[in-house]
């Protein structure tokens, strides 16, 4: 068919070629510039349409029948409709590929129906050959291979080959996943519809006029028995107003107390374990750390540990000398181990400030308490209250009756009676609110831990919150957390029997030895996890594949007679049918 190049046309129309282009644009047609060609058969209509009204031939005889100018119109009017249905119909399309794709299972294969699992295979298999794809962060074996339109031993191949033993109901993360495309020569993009949705929660930024000093956070670390509780028993009873008649000093993990008319907190959840586990969660609740190192023991393990992460975090310390009351008392010695850890007092020409005290006697503890405030003062603490309220989870628990019941402290903004939260995996609408001594409070500011009801589930210690304008926002971002902590625990190891489990960790055989770990409070779940993660060494990977507070449930026996794994309880007791269940011999 005889083909007509635009600047051509634009000529015979004795239009500008650049005006052409646009028009025939606007007609719905593809060109790309004036050296675009026409069919010949477009080239009629484009004729008709666009040469000027009442303008005949030169010679009067080809000239197309002179329509009326409406129907002119509303013939165009016509075809730019079709155009843009095309427009449209090819746009759906390209969008329905993709969405094929990235069509990503929500649950993990097991849990499917064999039909919904057939089906879900021939969609994706229907699709071209893929040569980019978009997964989410946590993908299974088996649903990788469905992306790459491979069988899935084919994936494990690669996964083996790149050191990576795995089944195909396995998770995998999506490093590993790009690794394994990359050698079917497809690109991966990794898109996580959580990371989209917790955008929605960035802060903007605090306006300085806005911005009020906040009471400091301290918590107090150092080696076992060196009086870390004595010393915040002490301080908390310092406080007239914590002992007032009929004040009932709760334990929420926190409590606030006033010195010269300003307030300090104190974090009171197990020392630096709830420090180090906040840390590992990307959050920093402490301003100022004291250290307390006995001075009859001096400095020991824990302190310097203690010590360390204070200075990785950042945080300034003060160092608390506890003990001496004591006959063998040597502030001196202390001062001098401290300074081979960086810590110079300040009386040996160094920075750092240190208070002899006694946790029992109560001695020195006014002058801790304002080199307390005078640290806090240096470091110019401020936030913005008038904001959405944001916080980090002191500790937390499941309350029989009033269901599961958070610490949080809130670092910036009100947190207010009715606000829409969303804390970690859970969402909700604050209930009720307590402060430390467990008086009902309607707000709380900067600075105030505050024991919170009306989560939809027990948060970790550590997480994050946010108030929000939207519950629907805070109700998705905590599902889809929740469904993607689901996924990662749901991951089934290869069978290991029980029996053998002590011989095959002995010969060496038994790389991983899975862990369900339960206790009565979520800050002993994190310590516990803590300690057994570091029990484990090249030889044996510790591996909890499931944590919580409350009782040993048959769930948590089910989900360990599943994956071989041990149940650990800590000021715990199984529950009647989990006792029941472990009972049942194995088949
Ligand atoms: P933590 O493990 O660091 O929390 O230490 P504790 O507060 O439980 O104290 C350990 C032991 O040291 C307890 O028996 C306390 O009574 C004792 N203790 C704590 N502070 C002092 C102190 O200032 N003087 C004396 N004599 N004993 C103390
Ligand atoms: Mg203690």
């Amino acid at each position: 068919m005889a083909k007509v190049r635009i600047h051509e046309l634009a000529k015979e129309l004795k239009m500008n070629s650049k005006d052409l282009v646009v028009r025939l644009r606007q007609m719905g047609y593809t060109v790309k510039n004036h050296m675009s060609t026409i069919e010949e058969k477009d080239i009629i209509a484009i004729r008709k349409r666009l040469r000027p009204d009442g303008r005949k031939d030169k010679k009067g005889k080809n000239a197309a029948p002179q329509q009326p100018a409406e129907d002119a119109e509303a013939k165009e009017k016509d075809f730019r409709k079709r155009a843009q249905q095309r427009k449209e119909e090819l746009r759906q399309k390209k969008e329905q590929n993709k969405r094929k794709i990235m069509a990503k299972v929500d649950t993990p294969f097991r849990s499917r129906t064999k039909r919904k699992r057939k089906d879900y295979q021939r969609t994706v298999l229907e699709d071209t050959e893929p040569k980019k794809i978009i997964i989410e962060d946590k993908i299974t074996v088996q649903e990788l291979a469905n992306y790459l339109h491979v069988n899935g031993s084919e994936v494990i191949k690669k996964l083996i080959d790149l050191g990576v033993m795995a089944s195909l109901n396995q998770v995998i993360d999506s490093e590993t996943a790009t690794l394994v495309a990359s050698e079917f020569g497809v690109d991966v993009e990794v898109q996580d519809e959580i990371v989209e949705l917790e955008a929605a929660l960035d802060d903007e930024p605090d306006r300085p006029e806005n911005m009020r000093s906040r009471p400091p956070v301290i918590t107090v670390m150092g080696h076992v028995d060196h009086g870390k509780t004595s010393l915040l028993d002490y301080i908390r009873h310092t406080d007239v107003t914590a002992t007032e008649a009929g004040g009932i000093t709760q334990h929420i993990g926190a409590y606030q107390i006033e010195v010269k008319g300003k307030k300090i907190t104190f974090l009171d959840t197990p020392g630096h374990e709830a420090f180090t586990t906040m840390r590992a969660r990307g959050a920093q609740a402490t301003d100022i750390a004291v250290l307390v190192v006995a001075a009859d023991d001096g400095v020991m393990p824990q302190t310097v540990e203690a010590i360390n992460h204070a200075k990785a975090a950042g945080v300034p310390i003060v160092v608390a000398i506890n003990k001496m009351d004591k006959p063998g008392a040597n502030p001196d010695i202390v001062k001098q181990q401290l300074t081979e850890y960086g810590l110079v007092a300040e009386e040996w020409g160094g920075t750092t400030i240190c208070v002899p005290v006694s946790a029992k006697k109560g001695t020195g503890i006014d002058q801790l308490l304002e080199m307390l405030l005078l640290v806090a003062e240096m470091e110019e603490l401020k936030a913005n209250p008038k904001s959405l309220a944001r916080g980090i989870v002191i500790e937390a628990e499941l309350d029989k009756g009033r269901g599961p019941v958070a610490t949080v402290l809130i670092q910036k903004g009100t947190l207010q009676i009715g606000d829409q939260i969303l804390v970690g995996t859970s969402s909700g609408k604050v209930r009720a609110m307590h402060d430390f001594k467990g008086r009902r409070i309607d707000q709380a500011l900067p600075g105030v831990p505050v024991e919170i009801l009306g989560l939809s589930q027990v948060p970790a210690a550590g997480d994050f919150l946010y108030a929000v304008y939207e519950e629907k926002l805070a109700r998705q971002i905590a599902e889809k957390r929740y469904e993607k902590k689901r996924q990662i625990e749901n991951v089934i190891p290869e069978k290991v029997t029980l029996e053998e489990l002590f011989k095959q960790i002995k010969e060496g055989k038994v790389k991983e030895l899975n862990l369900v770990v339960k206790a009565d409070v979520r800050g002993s779940v994190e310590a516990l996890i803590q300690a057994l993660e570091k029990m484990g060494d090249q030889e044996v990977r510790i591996n909890i594949i499931h944590s919580g507070v409350g009782a040993i449930t048959e769930t948590d026996v089910m989900l360990a007679s599943a994956s071989n794994a041990l149940v650990i309880g800590f000021n715990v007791r199984p529950d009647v049918n989990a006792k029941k269940a472990a009972e049942i011999p194995k088949s």
